[in-house]
């Protein structure tokens, strides 16, 4: 009992309360493991007790708290995994937490209210939770932080309600409550003062839509009152079209010369095409997880891929090497899974792309999927991003690149740009993964998505895709909780397909007060 893959009900895991009942018995060898690696997230933790400033931080910041979440948020999202598919969301979720610790430890350390590091604090430079982090590749001697990943992001990752108060107290100032909660809990942080204060200047980005603008805006204003100086990246949203490239390369130009007179910091290339080395074959490994995924047997799928791909992307864009070690082990662990055929769940019924953008508060939504229903995320929206090789030594074609890269960031990269890529490129993946399902979140504060309904109804049935609509509030689980996320595909598989869970004591669970 436990060994196996399928061979727990997993429901029986649930308490009704904040942290499950038991941790999963996965048979001797993988229980230890995973036991291991708990311990070294727990003395990860520790340490980053052992410094005042953090203390501090912990104490100064309500969203801090969340942070007591991070052993139960790994085990949400390693449920049901055995073997090799379990040290893969190991390696991955542990090296994350690490970097978000080390972000904490110096955002905390340089922070006003805390640490008052001057000079770390004359070395920072500021930047959106969705951003790239590109062009801090070109200096090595600053340090890129976003606060907002920590106070919001991953706290709601960790914790569902995490931003809850952040969104009341935005909303008691005046703004709507049908704003996307990402940049209302960012504002709503800022309004209500827990904002950790550093840095010698910001790099802002009108990532995607009126309710960013609004938040940055609000942001902005608090950086300058502080005397901190503030830039703002306007990059193209159409962004296929090579008419607006010139003028994309200008902003990273401009952004670039603003940091070096905001800090005294010079670009510096060499280290520059370091990073975009590294950032090429991170693309690399992530391409061929995918191209598994188009066969019979996937291995790097769901929230596996997701979650990580986003950092990597995103946050660590080939600054860190301890990524890319990453990405070989992982790269060699599902190679071996693969050439063994090893399977995640017992039963594979149906093969689905994830399109639209993800429910922050229940980002384990995409293991439950394959666990109850064996229902297989092969791949979401937010993790095919930009795959074309970054030049890696012709400085002009660099800044071409960059400016590229702001453009196809996480979301942006599809809620922007035109139908092409929004609607034709889904049906494109469906067929390239062999898929014959699509679980569309349906995020309904998020105004880049929403009226596109028909669209996506009308071509689906044409081509026989069974497309399940899964709505969600992004970081407000009040507005619609997990399991009504859950009883979306619960009413489709019965009603629709007709078809019995493989995992039955998953389809109703009592996990509306869980992290
Ligand atoms: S989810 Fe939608 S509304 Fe929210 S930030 Fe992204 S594009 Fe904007």
């Amino acid at each position: 009992m436990g060994k196996a893959v399928g061979s727990v009900k997993l429901g029986n895991l649930y308490s009704g309360g904040k942290v499950r009942k038991r941790r999963e018995w996965r048979g001797l060898r993988d229980t230890l493991y995973d036991y291991w690696r708990w311990l070294k997230i727990m003395k990860m933790l520790t340490a980053f007790l052992m410094h005042p400033h953090n203390v501090k931080g912990f104490l100064r910041y309500r969203w801090m708290l969340n942070y007591v979440a991070v052993p139960a948020m790994i085990d949400k999202h390693t449920v049901g995994l055995r073997g090799n598919h379990l040290r893969i969301a190991h390696e991955e979720y542990d090296l994350v937490a690490e970097d978000v610790a080390k972000l904490l430890d110096t955002a905390f350390r340089a922070d006003r209210a805390c640490g008052n590091d001057t000079e770390l604090s004359k070395k920072i430079v500021v930047l959106d939770e969705n951003e790239m982090f590109t062009i801090m590749g070109g200096f090595p001697t600053l340090k890129g932080i976003s606060w907002e990943t920590a106070a919001v992001y991953v706290a709601v990752l960790l914790h569902g309600d995490a931003v809850t108060h952040y969104l009341d107290v935005i909303q008691e100032m005046g703004v709507p409550g049908d704003v996307c909660p990402m940049p209302a809990a960012e504002a709503g942080v800022v309004i209500d003062d827990d904002i950790p204060v550093f840095g010698g200047c910001v790099i802002q980005c009108n990532t995607t839509c009126d309710g960013s603008l609004m938040g940055n805006g609000i942001m902005a204003r608090r950086y300058e009152a502080e005397g901190i100086p503030v830039f703002q990246i306007a990059a193209p949203l159409r962004h296929l079209e090579e008419g607006v490239q010139e003028y994309a390369a200008q902003e990273i130009r401009n952004a670039i010369k603003f940091i070096e007179d905001s800090t005294g910091a010079k670009w510096d290339w060499n280290n520059y095409f370091e990073c975009m080395k590294r950032f090429n074959e991170e693309t690399q490994h992530r391409v061929s997880w995918m191209e598994m995924s188009k066969t019979d047997y996937p291995q790097v799928i769901g929230a596996n891929l997701a979650l990580y791909s986003e950092t990597t992307y995103m946050a660590i864009a080939g600054r860190v090497q301890d990524f890319v070690e990453a990405d070989r082990k992982i790269s060699k662990l599902a190679e071996e899974s693969y050439a063994r055929k090893e399977m995640l769940v017992p039963e594979y019924r149906h093969r689905a792309i994830i399109w639209g953008v993800q429910a922050q508060y229940y980002t384990d939504f995409l293991p439950w999927l394959q666990n109850c229903w064996g229902i297989l995320p092969l791949v979401d929206m937010l993790s095919l991003v930009y795959f074309d090789k970054v030049s890696e030594d012709d400085p002009e074609q660099a800044i071409y690149d960059i400016a590229k890269l702001y453009q196809e960031m996480i979301m942006r990269n599809r809620t922007h740009g035109g139908y092409e890529v929004l609607l034709d490129d889904l049906w494109r993946f469906c067929k390239e993964f062999d898929a014959d399902m699509v679980i569309l979140w349906e995020h309904i504060s998020c105004k880049a998505l929403d009226g596109m309904h028909g669209l996506f109804e009308e071509r689906a049935r044409e081509l026989g895709i069974k497309l399940v609509w899964v709505n969600h509030d992004l970081m407000d689980p009040r507005v619609i909780g997990r399991q009504a996320i859950r009883d979306d595909v619960n009413r489709y598989m019965r009603s629709v397909l007709q078809e019995e869970p493989i995992d039955p004591s998953l389809e109703n669970l009592d996990d509306e007060h869980a992290w």
